[in-house]
């Protein structure tokens, strides 16, 4: 799959990129990345991507010249044109279910917006936005990183384990199960005997139980759109009813 950022900080991406999960993407050609400069679709001596927004107010907006001519000119690029993202704390909330859903694209282009974000009419280059969540971030760099590491872990290969990228978080509508590794004893803080047991149906009825309770608590809000049977509901109900000290 290839990413093609766009930002006026092409080098941020390299240094995360290169390592672990993600470099071994690259070398093993899962992932094939490039960043593009923003200014070298300006053409003054300063290489000017910014302006001040009409109507006043503080700070400097993206111009909408740069990046109209850097989004049709790479679209051009390659065998296929790309699927553009921007970003923008007014977009879509990403979550891993568009991970899942941009995992099926061959080229995806994130457009990354610096100052105060971007002139209103760029936007119509974006086939989507999206918003990490409910702050703001200096810059879509981080964004785009985020989305590509997402992303990356979902394709074939990436990870060591095939198997271990579907059974996460989110990846059934749930929370994950709690997990624990040697030793068994921890300081009196005991691994819950289940797991030492070997007997892999009781082991995997824990998980599911460990799953619906930590959503039950922390997430509640993800229980609504999850599959769970008659009896999973009352399970979850049970814990939803009881007193945790949070609301008193
Ligand atoms: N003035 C804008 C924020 C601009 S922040 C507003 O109030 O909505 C500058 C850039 O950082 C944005 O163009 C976007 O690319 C990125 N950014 C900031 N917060 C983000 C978030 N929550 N999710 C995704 N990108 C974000």
């Amino acid at each position: 799959m290839r990413f093609e950022t766009l930002s006026v900080f092409p080098q941020v991406f390299a240094p995360y990129l290169d390592e672990s999960i993600m470099g071994r993407a690259q070398a093993k050609g899962i992932l094939d990345f490039e960043a593009y400069n923003l200014r070298d679709w300006t053409h003054d001596r300063h290489n000017t991507v910014d302006d001040a927004p009409f109507g006043g107010g503080q700070g400097m907006l993206m111009k909408p010249a740069p990046i109209f001519e850097a989004v049709r000119d790479i679209s051009q690029r390659g065998d296929c044109a790309p699927h553009v993202v921007f970003f923008s704390p007014c977009g879509r909330r990403y979550d891993e279910a568009c991970a899942e859903r941009l995992s099926h694209l061959d080229r995806v282009l994130l457009v990354c917006g610096r100052y105060e974000g971007m002139d209103e009419r760029a936007y119509e280059l974006a086939d989507e936005v999206f918003s990490l969540g409910d702050y703001v971030l200096t810059g879509g760099e981080l964004a785009a990183l985020v989305v590509i590491d997402s992303v990356v872990r979902l394709l074939p290969g990436a990870l060591g384990d095939e198997m271990s990228a579907r059974d996460e978080s989110f990846s059934d509508g749930l929370l994950e199960y709690a997990q624990y590794t040697r030793p068994a004893d921890y300081e009196g803080r005991r691994v819950p005997d289940v797991l030492l047991s070997g007997d892999h149906g009781a082991v995997d009825a824990w998980r599911r139980r460990s799953a619906l309770e930590r959503t039950a608590r922390w997430r509640p809000d993800l229980l609504d759109s999850a599959e769970l049977t008659d009896e999973e509901r009352d399970f979850v109900s049970g814990i939803l009813d009881e007193p945790d000290g949070k609301d008193e």
